[in-house]
């Protein structure tokens, strides 16, 4: 049985990649500080005699005997991981380095949770694994950007240095249930407006696009690429049917039957008007592809949310 440590497992994306690695027979250790994770994500799973949870911060060294690491540990959203900017490259720099450290000491393969941010407010449309991208190295979304960007170079750096068997994936908007109802991102916070009946917030005029790719699509693009055989250059994860915010907000509000009001504010400092990825490479070297559709998505987070409240 293979053992695998999840850090930031008790997050959004982390606890569904917990839950499917159990599933898959999978021995799991999730490590989190819990700065955006919640351990009610992860309830379900503390009664499985294969899963572990540890309170622990990547920025500290920790050593553990796995076989696999998925160092997902780093906050997502633009208002928490401005919250403490400092922290958050720590997180990514301080907490992949010793993640990778790991990983050399004990033989195990590591994947980084990457981010279509590397490719900043990209001039290339849509943006594929080669381009370099467009990022602003001092702008509020630098820690984050340029955290994930050097956490890149350093997978790579280990892997041609010393051998480490690092993988790395490049996650476009990613949505689904266990998001937190206030953390900023748009899909969570339209749908969390629009059940409330509150004014819904398009930053801008909307015309900013993203491709949204549900959550179970993502993890299971994680899976396939841990576990393929061998894999050169980082590869794109996300679904490549592109929205504008203005129809994400319609759509949700048409979804919910709610009366809220859209309304403008002002649209955030280098919010990229642009982000569709190729995910050609998924395709071919993964066998990978989205399944399941924007609205068949949003139809289980509306559910999701509304549950909650
Ligand atoms: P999230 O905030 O729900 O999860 C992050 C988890 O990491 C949380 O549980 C948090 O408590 C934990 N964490 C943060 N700092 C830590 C630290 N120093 N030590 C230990 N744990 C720490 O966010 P998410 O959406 O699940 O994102 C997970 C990963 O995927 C992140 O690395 C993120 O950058 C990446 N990603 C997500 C998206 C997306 O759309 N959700 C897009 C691109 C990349
Ligand atoms: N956005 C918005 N209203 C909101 C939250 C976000 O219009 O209430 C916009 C935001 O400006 C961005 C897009 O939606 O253009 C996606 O934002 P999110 O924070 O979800 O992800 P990211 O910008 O990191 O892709």
């Amino acid at each position: 049985m293979k053992r695998v440590l999840v850090t930031g497992g008790a997050g959004f994306i982390g606890s569904h990649l917990c839950e499917r690695l159990l599933k898959d027979g999978f021995e799991v250790i999730c490590l989190d500080n819990f700065f955006t994770g919640r351990k009610t994500n992860i309830k379900h799973l503390l009664r499985n005699p294969f899963f572990e949870l540890v309170r622990h911060d990547v920025i500290e060294p920790i050593l553990l005997e796995v076989d696999q690491i998925y160092n997902f540990a780093c906050p997502a959203s633009p208002i928490h991981y401005q919250y403490n900017p400092v922290k958050t490259i720590k997180t990514s720099i301080m907490g992949t380095l010793n993640m990778l450290g790991l990983a050399k000491r004990v033989k195990a393969r590591i994947l980084q949770a990457s981010t279509s941010e590397v490719y900043g407010n990209p001039l290339v449309h849509p943006q594929t694994e080669d381009y370099w991208g467009n990022a602003n190295p001092i702008g509020p979304r630098a820690c984050y950007d340029e955290g994930k960007r050097c956490a890149e170079t350093l997978m790579f750096d280990y892997k041609r240095q010393n051998g480490v068997d690092a993988r790395v994936v490049r996650i476009f908007n990613t949505f689904g249930p266990r998001m937190l109802e206030d953390d900023g991102r748009v899909v969570s916070n339209f749908i969390v407006q629009a059940l409330r009946g509150r004014d819904m917030t398009i930053y801008g005029d909307g015309s900013q696009t993203r491709s949204f790719c549900y959550v179970d699509d993502m993890v299971d693009g994680i899976v396939r690429m841990m576990n393929m055989d061998s894999i050169a250059g980082p590869i794109n994860l996300g679904n490549p049917v592109e929205f504008r915010v203005l129809d994400l907000a319609n759509l949700i509000r048409e979804m919910t039957g709610s009366d809220s009001i859209i309304v403008q504010k002002p649209l955030p400092p280098d919010d990229p008007a642009q982000r569709r990825p190729d995910i050609t490479i998924a395709k071919n070297i993964l066998g990978w592809s989205p399944r399941i559709a924007l609205k068949e998505g949003l139809e289980l987070t509306i559910d999701y949310f509304r549950s909650r409240m």
